[in-house]
């Protein structure tokens, strides 16, 4: 391939800060709270003109579909994403749990508020491009904008960009499995013109539990047996009809998946119906290839569900999310690595930053938190090896593939995501590396926060 010298630039430093967290998802909105309301100064950078991540950017509605009667988890910022969603009238109740379906529109409001009330200093569309590295330290991050390219320096820096983009070029050790073992990439959709009582009379008919997920790509999964016979949200009847009746063609049996909540306004939101095999979210060519193969799928889903679904007959498609939903890239090489047995066996640690049900959404396994087992998330998890100032958030930080299917949830990220914030709020305030923080101060300041550690 060939190459070109970039030529060296002078350029301005923009902002100084305590704690500047990149990437505003479950993992990095809720750092950069925690950080704030911890009492330091805070900067959040996100390339997309709102924050909340795949919440917003994607449409990811279901934050808490997990949540049953005996489900255990914390009440931090995750609880409070979805409450405060609820108090602004963004969010209705989801189909198959105790817990609310937050509006991915709405939620760009919420967490504006959220964090305009922090005080936190927000940088909408700046993309991350480049740390600044004094030897293994990382004292800050190159941007580029519309405004060209500019510095901001900072004490701490988490990285909350999902696909580790900071830590990578950091220098940390990261890994990433190979294309075709990653989770299938989505292209989510939002359809209108739904007749919601003949659509809730068809499910009535015809409900479907989570025994019948199956349909090929993410659809097929072990259970633990206890959530076969429970309610799911799942349609895969009416594309097996299409591929019969040749609307679909037969190798598009991925087509398969769950809605997410069906509106009185006649919208049926969260359409988790396109399953995109081989797509490396960090190569910007399947990205582009993914997209476009993503909508003329959603395409034949819409069509297909006019044809069989009942209260469908009408529906057109509203919006497709901004970008194509990723699951699974990079992870950090971190100082503890989350195991299979971690989530699965209630792990315990002495430096625990947020506890998570026991509940695994990913890799062929559904396990469903319906019995108040839960497991302990280590801050060690969250500290990259070789790279000093910098913590990772969110679904980056190191784990196993199982422990994967646990950690990426949207809850799970806010709970590590809160730890990340109060961690580099304690390491500036005393000017402490971050490896050196007092746990017992972080595990406070978390209690004082309303969340758990244990
Ligand atoms: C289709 C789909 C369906 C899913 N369904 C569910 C579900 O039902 N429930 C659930 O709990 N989880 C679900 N997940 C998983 C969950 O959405 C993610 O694992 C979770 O959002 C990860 O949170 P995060 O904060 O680490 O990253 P993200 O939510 O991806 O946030 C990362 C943020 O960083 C920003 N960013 C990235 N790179 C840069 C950069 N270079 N510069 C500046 N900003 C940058 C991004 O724009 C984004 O806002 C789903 C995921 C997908 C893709």
């Amino acid at each position: 391939m060939r190459t070109i010298l970039e030529p060296a630039r002078q350029i301005d430093v923009i902002h100084e800060t305590d704690v500047l967290v990149v990437g505003s998802g479950p993992g990095g909105l809720s750092a950069a709270l925690a950080a704030a309301r911890a009492g330091v100064e805070v900067c959040l950078v996100e390339r997309y003109g709102c924050f909340g991540g795949n919440i917003t950017a994607v449409g990811v509605e279901g934050m808490h579909w997990y949540r049953h009667e005996a489900t255990v988890e914390s009440d931090g910022i995750a609880r409070e994403f979805e409450n405060a969603a609820k108090d602004a009238g963004f969010a209705v109740p989801e189909s198959q749990s105790l817990s609310y379906e937050i509006d991915s529109e709405g939620f760009k409001l919420v967490a504006d508020r959220m964090v305009e009330e922090a005080g936190i200093h927000a940088m909408l569309h700046r993309s991350f491009v480049a740390p600044i590295m004094e030897g293994n330290r990382i004292t800050g991050i190159i941007t580029e904008s519309k405004a060209g390219r500019e510095a901001i320096l900072a004490k701490v820096v988490v990285d909350a960009t999902g696909d580790a983009d900071v830590a990578h070029r950091a220098g940390a050790p990261t890994s990433k499995a190979p294309r075709e073992d990653l989770m299938a990439a989505s292209v989510m959709f939002h359809v209108a013109g739904l007749d919601k009582a003949r659509f809730v009379e068809g499910i009535k008919q015809d409900p479907q539990t989570y025994a019948d997920w199956g349909g090929g790509g993410e659809w097929n999964i072990e259970t633990t047996g206890k959530e076969d016979s429970m309610f799911s949200p799942f349609l895969h009847k009416p594309f097996a009809q299409a591929i019969k009746a040749g609307m679909i063609p037969a190798h598009l049996n991925t087509i398969a998946g769950t809605w997410g909540a069906a509106h009185d306004t006649g919208e049926l939101t969260y359409m988790n119906l396109i399953h995109l095999a081989n797509c490396d979210g960090t190569d910007p060519d399947d990205l582009t290839a993914n997209e476009i193969e993503g909508r003329r799928q959603a395409m034949l889903a819409i069509e297909a569900l006019r044809a069989y679904t009942p209260g469908c007959e009408n529906i057109r498609l509203r919006n497709f999310g901004m970008t194509l939903g990723i699951r699974d890239t990079r992870k950090v090489d971190t100082n503890y690595i989350m195991t299979e047995t971690d989530v699965r066996e209630q792990a315990r640690f002495d430096d625990s930053i947020g506890i998570f049900p026991e509940f695994i959404d990913g890799y062929g396994v559904l396990i469903l938190p319906t019995t108040g087992r839960y497991f302990e998330i280590p801050y060690r998890n969250l500290l990259p090896k070789k790279i000093k100032g910098l913590l990772v958030s969110g679904r980056a930080t190191g784990g196993e593939k199982i422990a994967h299917a646990a950690t990426r949830n949207m809850a799970c990220c806010a709970v590590i995501g809160q730890g990340a914030g109060i961690a580099a709020a304690l390491a500036t305030k005393s000017n402490a590396e971050l490896d050196a923080v007092d746990i017992t101060a972080i595990q406070q300041e978390l209690k004082r926060q309303g969340a758990r550690a244990h």
